[in-house]
């Protein structure tokens, strides 16, 4: 409403209080969203998640509004992730790009075929993770067209989105977490770590949303099947967090109180289950004296922590973030 005009509806009803009385415009939501409570509808700008697979076969997520929204890495086909957004109701079109967080092939094997078929997205990769997915994959070099370089801490804006690349500790090319700040809401990507980097953890405390990796238990990849030097690689600070790294890190995290809702990912196939990653992390955090819910639908008003393992290969409920405005 104009000013002049709501002025005017002001002077009008001066005489009239009560029925006619308009709040500012700025009052407005609050008032209304105070009086009805805050589930009672959803506020259409506000961010949604979606995990299209994660794991070693392929990770992809989908973060946005309904008018702005970006790929987390690019291991899951274009024909399910979009068969997958079109089920839930979003439209490809809005999707700018692809956050890639390395160049290993769980997280990049499907990037050109993805560009490809949406000519309207960028790849946003460091210049090492990009010369990483040239050199280590045979990708045609024409996806270098779609290439937008991001540096790690500086931020960038892609609609109503602020994202912040920072350092993780992998053997990747060059490895990266993402914060993700959009209305009412702010993600934190951190995967493929074998420990939590001085700027990994600045940024994940941050969080209200947390995807974290929990990839194996630690009992599980010394007993299990795979060769000395890959069980190595992967307990090594550059290889990956297991479920109890992980559930003690999130609960020092969780007892500043921002957290919200922790998506474990990257879960291994033959090292680790989701019922033994989720026993672990919740509890660690129970142990820490935080209240944690294992439930997976959508809540608000929620005062205890979100815990959910995501699916390794299918598609996840869509999830409405209800972060503080
Ligand atoms: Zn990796
Ligand atoms: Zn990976």
């Amino acid at each position: 409403m104009s000013r002049r005009r709501q002025k005017r509806n002001q002077l009008l009803w001066a005489d009239q209080p009560g029925l006619f009385d308009l709040p500012s415009e700025s009052d407005a939501g609050s008032a209304n969203l105070q009086a009805l409570g805050e589930t009672a509808f959803e506020l259409p700008e506000r961010m949604r998640f979606l995990s299209f697979g994660s794991g070693s076969s392929g990770n992809c997520s989908y973060i946005g509004t309904p008018e702005c929204g970006l790929l987390i890495d690019a291991g899951v086909n274009n024909k399910y992730v979009t068969e997958q957004l079109a089920a839930n109701g979003i439209d490809i079109h809005t999707i700018q790009g692809i956050l890639l967080t390395h160049d290993h092939s769980d997280h990049v094997r499907f990037a050109y075929a993805i560009l490809r078929y949406n000519r309207h997205m960028r790849l946003y990769a460091t210049p090492k993770a990009f010369n990483g997915l040239l050199r280590r994959h045979s990708m045609s070099r024409r996806i270098a067209d779609y290439h937008t370089p991001i540096y790690k801490e500086f931020p960038f804006t892609v609609g109503p989105m602020t994202v912040t690349a920072f350092e993780t500790s992998h053997d990747g090319s060059d490895n990266c977490g993402f914060c993700i700040e959009g209305p009412g809401a702010v993600f934190v990507v951190a995967t493929d770590t074998g420990t939590i980097t001085a700027r990994t953890d600045y940024y994940v405390r941050k969080a209200q949303y947390l995807m974290i990796e929990s990839d194996y238990d630690a009992d599980m990849l010394r007993t299990g099947p795979y060769p000395q030097h890959l069980k190595a690689r992967i307990a090594s600070t550059i290889g990956h967090l297991d479920n109890s790294d992980t559930g003690r890190y999130v609960a020092s995290v969780a007892a500043a109180g921002l957290l919200r809702r922790v998506f474990l990912c990257h879960l291994s196939d033959k090292n680790n289950t989701p019922q033994t990653a989720m026993g672990t992390v919740c509890h660690e955090l129970e142990s820490a004296g935080i209240a944690v819910c294992r439930d997976a639908e959508p809540t608000v008003n929620e005062t205890r922590i979100h815990v959910m393992a995501l699916p390794r290969e299918k598609c996840s409920q869509l999830i409405l973030l209800h972060g503080e405005p």
